[in-house]
């Protein structure tokens, strides 16, 4: 299948606007942001909206902003954007990893943060870079606004705590004071979902000792972070031994399955390995802060 189903199209002026078209025209309509993971799947009939309703005019939801211990970022921010932000740069460059590896430019020009976060492909690299940042998601819909952990907003592979007349307006990422991040990726070919990807983020105590540790893994059947290994790694100071270990942990949480990106051993062996590699450099990145 190369062509979608027929639908109706209806464009939205405001955030108000689209709630109210998601109202009127129920369960059967879909917002569309960047269009890069909804067209493709209309195109294959694995959706078949009736309405498709064009948020790109939110320009309200388009927009990094500071605010306090909080960076809060609106959910139609698209990735050229997030990669070319010096303030994510600085404070997060785990974003900035992972954003250099998500598909080509042509497509991180139109595809949006909200976009990746709803469509919750478990390959997805932008939802395990929300994890191990600890970030928060703002849903706003016909009851209000509400803001939930991301281990609450994902629910498993393409579902999400998003009702059908909600939207995503933000995503909230807390700042913490000598804190690195890490993000690499095992792809097939340059621009390629991962095979595997790890995310790491640590926060340094006054006294050198890892305050904070959140260690994610992408497309290996992870839901959450890696707990079994951030208990090992929080208060303990960052050494190579203890990284060792924590990617054998990764390894052994992870659950991933054989298909055309590898066989299953090869996949626990990414897990590993990236595990150990961003956990090093986001240390190195924390202590940097702490200096600088
Ligand atoms: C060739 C190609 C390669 C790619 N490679 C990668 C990759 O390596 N890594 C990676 O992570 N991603 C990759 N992507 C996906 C890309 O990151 C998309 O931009 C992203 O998945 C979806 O964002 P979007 O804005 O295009 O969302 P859309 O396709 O517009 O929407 C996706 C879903 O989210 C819903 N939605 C969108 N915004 C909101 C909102 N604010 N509130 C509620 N629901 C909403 C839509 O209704 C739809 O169900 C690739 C895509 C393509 C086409």
């Amino acid at each position: 299948m190369q062509i979608p189903a027929s639908f109706d199209y209806v464009r939205a002026s405001t955030v108000d606007d689209a709630l109210a078209l998601l109202d009127r025209h129920g369960p059967e309509s879909r917002v569309v942001a960047g269009g890069h993971s909804l067209l493709p799947m209309m195109k294959l009939r694995l959706a078949r909206p009736e309405w498709l309703i064009d948020i790109n005019e939110l320009y309200e939801l388009d927009y990094v902003l500071r605010d306090g211990n909080t960076l809060r970022v609106g959910a139609m921010t698209r990735h050229a954007t997030l990669l070319a932000s010096p303030e994510i740069f600085r404070l997060f460059p785990i974003v900035a990893d992972a954003e250099r590896v998500i598909a080509d430019p042509t497509v991180r020009n139109r595809g949006t943060i909200g976009g990746s976060l709803c469509q919750a492909d478990p390959a997805e690299d932008l939802s395990t870079v929300c994890k191990v940042l600890r970030a928060e998601a703002v849903i706003r819909g016909p009851g209000g606004e509400r803001v939930l952990s991301m281990d609450d907003f994902h629910r498993g592979a393409y579902e999400t705590a998003v009702a059908h007349n909600e939207l995503l307006c933000e995503v909230r990422f807390p700042i913490r004071p000598r804190s690195g991040s890490a993000y690499e990726k095992v792809e097939r070919r340059v621009g390629d979902w991962a095979v595997v990807a790890a995310g790491a983020a640590i926060s340094l105590a006054a006294d050198g000792t890892m305050d904070d540790v959140a260690i994610g893994l992408t497309a290996v059947g992870v839901a959450g972070t890696v707990t079994e290994a951030e208990d090992l790694l929080r208060g303990r100071h960052p050494q190579e031994d203890l990284f060792l270990e924590a990617g054998r942990l990764a390894a052994l949480a992870s659950k991933p399955i054989a298909d055309q990106r590898g066989p299953i051993d090869y996949k626990r062996h990414l897990a590993d390995e990236l595990t150990r590699r961003v956990l090093r450099r986001a240390a190195a990145r924390a202590a940097e802060a702490q200096e600088g």
